[in-house]
């Protein structure tokens, strides 16, 4: 399996007022071809900035201090914003929580289908239309002539993000970035929706960064997964490890705090304390104030990462310790 995306010590700062803020502080992880990677955690751990960060579609007061990002092993850190530009779309798709962010209201779905394949692949109008057409069956639309005739306006959610999903997925890119893309729908079609993402992963051979707080659509669809706390990766594991095995305290009170619906077991216990805003100042391990085994030396040093098997890797000190490492 090849690398599609390499990220080594992202640091991403975002200005507020007068002041420069890091919000992703030296993040690192790859997703190979035909691989689902799962980024968790609380809202404003980072998910979406190290999206936006990759994407290049940071806001005005957010910029890429250092570190790298390779997809299939070109750099992109040091290129132009116009051949950041010419990627996107071409080989590197993105599906957002609501689709009418990228779909345009006052353009026909088939417009909108074959536009995206005639500039990245170079189609002509009627083999971009057969391609468009074939990909709406793909995602299990039905009368697919028909829909290419509609607006965005006359479909609904479910079907508009499948339309989305067919749009990206047609230029057959080498990575896809999913950022929540079934938070809006209703449990069924959610799960028509990963379904056929997985389907087209494998298809196309994609790697797909997927961006989730639901730890339900993470046993769902995940490969591997990355668990971020506070703008930094705290643990990352096979599936299995991760909800088996989990070692970082706080990817174990993440566990805690779903009900095991299978077992009946409702006993659902929250994180104690409150997730810092990117403006405070927390030396150390950023999560020690809710740790219930916080030391002094977590407060000063910031735990290293430690390699405790293959693809298990985990950031903390009480971990370290109790490993002898
Ligand atoms: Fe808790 Fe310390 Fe581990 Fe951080 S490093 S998770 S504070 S034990």
């Amino acid at each position: 399996m090849g690398k599609v995306l390499e990220v080594k010590d992202l640091v991403t700062t975002f200005r507020i007022g007068k002041k420069e803020y890091e919000v992703l502080r030296g993040i690192s992880f790859d997703i190979n071809e035909n691989e689902t990677v799962c980024m968790v955690g609380e809202s404003g751990c980072g998910k979406s900035v190290t999206t936006l960060s990759i994407m290049d579609l940071l806001p005005n007061n957010g910029r890429v201090v250092s570190g790298s990002i390779k997809l299939n092993g070109q750099e992109l850190t040091t290129m132009s914003p116009k051949e950041r530009n010419a990627l996107r779309g071409k080989r590197m798709g993105m599906i957002f929580q609501e689709p009418m962010t990228a779909l345009n209201p006052l353009l026909t779905i088939g417009r909108q289908l074959t536009e995206g394949l005639r500039l990245h692949k170079g189609l002509s109008k009627e083999e971009a239309w057969k391609v468009a057409v074939t990909y709406l069956e793909k995602v299990g639309i039905a009368n697919p002539e028909d829909r290419m005739k509609q607006y965005p306006f006359q479909l609904s959610g479910g079907l508009r993000q499948r339309i989305m999903i067919a749009m990206v997925m047609a230029v057959e890119p080498s990575l896809l970035i999913a950022d929540e893309p079934t938070t809006a729908l209703d449990v069924t079609i959610q799960k028509q929706v990963l379904v056929l993402l997985n389907k087209l992963k494998k298809d196309v051979s994609t790697g797909v960064l997927f961006i989730t707080h639901d730890l339900g659509v993470v046993a769902e669809i995940a490969d591997r997964v990355i668990i971020l706390y506070s703008g930094r990766k705290v643990e990352e594991g096979s599936i299995e490890t991760i909800f088996a095995k989990p070692l970082h305290p706080y990817t174990v009170g993440l566990m805690k705090a779903v009900p095991n619906v299978d077992e009946d077991d409702f006993d659902i216990q929250p994180i104690p304390g409150t997730f810092p805003n990117i403006t405070e100042d927390i030396g150390g391990c950023r999560f020690h104030p809710r740790c219930p085994y916080a030391t002094e030396r977590c407060r000063t040093e910031v735990p290293a990462e430690l390699e405790i098997e293959p693809g298990h890797t985990v950031c903390c000190h009480k971990v370290e310790e109790e490993r002898g490492k």
